[in-house]
């Protein structure tokens, strides 16, 4: 594809006289930015129609998901198209500046954290390496809720990011398609298609997201009858269903507008995909597992599986057996969590009420697998409830059972994770099934979260080493052999503060604080979560403080801690974490005993735009969750790609990443999986460990003295009751907080001494860098293709 400054320019003219009646130098940066990038997707029609046909000619891989959170597409697409520079001069011949431009787009925020972000660098790397794969989804009028603080409180603003309108989507009425809820309940599913642009390459993609409407948009009959509230209601409730996006992360929210969701995406693809297998091959669908792959992003849109079912034998009139196998040959299916409070479970009550021909069929399924766990374990009762998808005591459907029992493959996201899953979570299974369980550790587009976010960092690397590491991230181990060139240790240095002054002005601009770009920049950002222990993180920092209250005068090397999390909305002791850090902060920012050697910034509203500002300007990246508990992590990667050392547990792809990098470059600290296990065995008491470790105890006291307000709202006692007296749920200090605390102090004042020497600290860093080739996408995504879905790439 090649775009010519003029066209383009004739383009943006053109687009903003019919639409807003507007001459070229009086668009505003919103509709330069609407009638550039319509300008765009007119150019692409003929590569996007073009690559849609080679590849239904062949065998296509479908990823089905609940969310992507794909943040903005205006820059991405520039660049991976090659025009990036070509229209930023265009534009400053008009006295414009192309970041202005850029602001002027809403992410698009479809997804809650980490399992969404990896639905967007995985489509980003299959359209990249051109390979037959599509996106499908809900298109959520809100997404991830706009938070605020007030009062150190978070509060939730809808994000209406389509307020606007979005130019990247292109709503395709024709293929609509009807879904059936029950006898008395349909909807229609409406397909709104994004391009998938991959860098440097004629192919499109596809990411299809639908929206709920009702039939017809107004139910006419009863419109006429003047029944206009009856006519309102049916059209409302039909367009609930793809209202907005659940803000839950790691959590199971069981409630029925999320199944219909689950169904209504699952149901409207799957109907899709089949249309086009029809036309394109006729009804033998023995055929479908040869030309078409499922993949199931988490638990999620699992009822895609008896969805399969239901089209294959009542509609097409297959049996069974026929069907069945077919289905297991369709699906595969990606493991995100070892958490228990986030396995997806639904009550047969609520399930038969919502899905009744569906809840009947997964009845059967039910029925089916206890035959084959008699047949293979005649005397184990035992296992056999353990692995039944309908628990006949609690009356719950387990979605990951009925995923693994009908999936060809299961996966986890890192190594680690996917050793838990076979050894300890998914063990009856993994002893069932062992051919089925595989490994994909998860992976980042280097092209956002490099290339694109951090412009000076690539040049720096385009002048060593060449632009191959753009689609070839293992080219980066080339930098290795810099490791002792000053200078160039220096640049790396420089251009770290040049990212820090940036994030230091956003910061100033959004908050209010100054921050001192010459300090460590410490950077937390990611859902907030008790299993991220974000509280041990201000813990240290509550010690610390009281450290330097008890004597201004020692030594501290200034420091910046950065956090940035959203809390589920009803997570109650996540959103006091919230308040405790944000107490912290104005605490800490205002005493002159601190004298600004430490600062507190809590970085409202995290999401992917704030996120590409946070990561090249990081000097630390704290991952230091539970060990055992964060499946992979993708945020540690973007960290590492950008030359942040990783802080952290042995947890997840932390584990990978210190392999590849050396644990001398790493800062790794507090107990591993192993050391957890036998600690809970010869059991764990956390006010011992409180009382005997230095400064804990007064950190903890000052929960609930008085020391920091919550306002009356009972958080911070709360906080304090979870980690000594625990709950009907947990156990006191569920996660390991106190007893990870003096490892953890003793591993950041390391952090300390060693930033202080510049050059050491930039080896660290570089060799970071050099060794983050494993962590792109586009690795994890050739693992996918090759070892689960067996396609190849095709270029138009
Ligand atoms: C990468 C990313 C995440 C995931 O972060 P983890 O640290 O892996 O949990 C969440 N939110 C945003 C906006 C991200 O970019």
């Amino acid at each position: 594809m090649k775009f010519e400054k003029s066209i383009i320019k004739i383009g943006l003219e053109k687009k903003l006289i019919a639409k807003y009646g507007k001459k070229l130098l009086e668009g505003s940066n919103f509709e330069i930015y609407d009638a550039l990038s319509q300008t765009i997707m007119e150019e692409l029609g003929d590569y996007w129609r073009a690559t849609k046909d080679i590849y239904s000619d062949g065998r296509e891989a479908f990823y089905f998901s609940a969310e992507y959170l794909m943040g903005r597409a205006f820059s991405n697409n520039l660049i991976n198209l090659g025009v990036y520079d070509g229209v930023k001069e265009l534009l400053e011949e008009l006295d414009i500046d192309i970041n202005n431009v850029e602001s002027a787009e809403a992410d698009a925020g479809l997804g809650n954290g980490g399992l969404g972000r990896l639905a967007a660098c995985f489509i980003e790397s299959m359209a990249t390496l051109n390979l037959p794969g599509t996106g499908y989804g809900i298109r959520y009028k809100f997404g991830m809720f706009r938070q605020q603080f007030e009062d150190g409180f978070q509060v939730e603003y809808p994000d209406n990011w389509l307020k606007n309108g979005d130019p990247w989507s292109l709503r395709k009425d024709r293929e609509s398609i009807e879904i059936k809820f029950s006898d008395k309940e349909s909807v229609i599913a409406v397909p709104y298609d994004t391009p998938i642009i991959g860098y440097k390459t004629n192919n499109i993609n596809t990411l299809r997201l639908w929206q709920a409407e009702a039939i017809g948009e107004l139910n006419l009959k009863k419109f006429n009858e003047q029944n206009y509230v009856e006519a309102l209601r049916e059209k409302n409730e039909a367009e609930n269903i793809s209202r907005v996006l659940y803000p839950n992360d790691d959590t199971d929210e069981g409630k029925k507008l999320r199944l219909k969701q689950q169904y209504f995406f699952t149901s409207a693809s799957l109907q899709d995909i089949i249309k086009r297998f029809k036309l394109k091959r006729g009804a033998d669908f023995s055929k479908l597992p040869d030309f078409i792959s499922i993949q199931l992003n988490d638990t999620h849109p699992v009822v895609a599986i008896p969805e399969l079912m239901r089209i294959l034998v009542d509609v097409e009139g297959l049996l069974w057996n026929d069907a069945w196998q077919i289905v297991q040959n369709t699906f595969a299916y990606t493991n995100h969590t070892i958490l228990s409070e986030a396995l997806e479970k639904w009550y047969t009550e609520l399930f038969k009420e919502v899905l009744p021909r569906i809840y009947n069929i997964i009845i059967k399924i039910h029925i089916k697998f206890q035959e084959l766990l008699e047949d293979k374990y005649p005397k184990d009762l035992a296992k056999r409830k353990r692995m039944a998808i309908i628990d006949e005591e609690t009356k719950l459907i387990h979605m990951a059972w009925i995923a693994i029992y009908g999936s060809y493959t299961v996966n986890g996201v890192a190594e680690l994770h996917t050793d838990i899953l076979k050894n300890t979570e998914l063990k009856d299974w993994y002893d069932l099934y062992p051919e089925r369980f595989q490994n994909k550790t998860n992976g980042v587009t280097q092209r956002r979260w490099l290339l694109k976010s951090n412009p000076e960092l690539s040049s720096l690397i385009i002048e060593l080493i060449g632009k191959d590491w753009i689609t070839d991230l293992s080219e980066l181990k080339k930098l290795e052999k810099y490791i002792t060139d000053k200078n160039i240790l220096n640049r790396f240095l420089d251009i770290k503060n040049i990212k820090k002054e940036q994030l230091a002005k956003f910061i100033k601009e959004n908050t209010g604080i100054v921050v001192d770009i010459n300090s460590i920049f410490d950077v937390q950002v990611k859902r907030l979560h008790e299993y991220k222990r974000q509280i041990l993180n201000i813990f240290h920092i509550m010690n610390l403080y009281n450290r330097i209250k008890e004597d201004p005068s020692i030594k501290v090397t200034p420091k910046t801690y950065i956090f940035g999390a959203k809390a589920a909305s009803g997570y109650f002791r996540a959103k006091g974490i919230i308040k405790l850090i944000n107490e912290v902060a104005k605490t800490v920012n205002n005493d002159i005993d601190v004298d600004e050697r430490i600062k507190v910034v809590f970085i409202e509203n995290y999401n992917i735009s704030p996120a590409e500002l946070i990561f090249p300007a990081a000097d630390i990246s704290e991952q230091i969750s539970t060990a055992g508990k964060e499946a992979s992590g993708t945020g540690n990667m973007k960290f590492m790609m950008n030359g942040a050392p990783t802080l952290g547990t042995l947890d997840g792809a932390n584990v990978e990443i210190v392999q590849e990098a050396g644990l001398e470059n790493n800062f790794i600290f507090g107990m591993n999986v192993q050391d957890i296990i036998e600690l809970k065995k010869s059991g764990y008491d956390p006010s011992i460990v409180m009382k005997e470790t230095q400064g804990l105890e007064k950190v903890m006291k000052q929960l609930v003295d008085g020391t920091y307000n919550d306002g009356g709202t009972g958080m911070f006692k709360e906080l304090y009751d979870s980690l000594l007296v625990g709950t009907s749920w947990h156990s006191p200090d569920h996660y390991f907080v106190l007893q990870d605390f003096e490892d953890y102090r003793k591993v950041r004042e390391s952090i300390d001494t060693a930033f202080e020497d510049r050059l050491g600290w930039a080896k660290k860093a570089w060799m970071n860098i050099s060794n983050a080739g494993k962590f792109t996408s586009d690795r994890t995504i050739k693992q996918y293709a090759k070892e689960i879905w067996k396609i190849e790439g095709k270029k138009i």
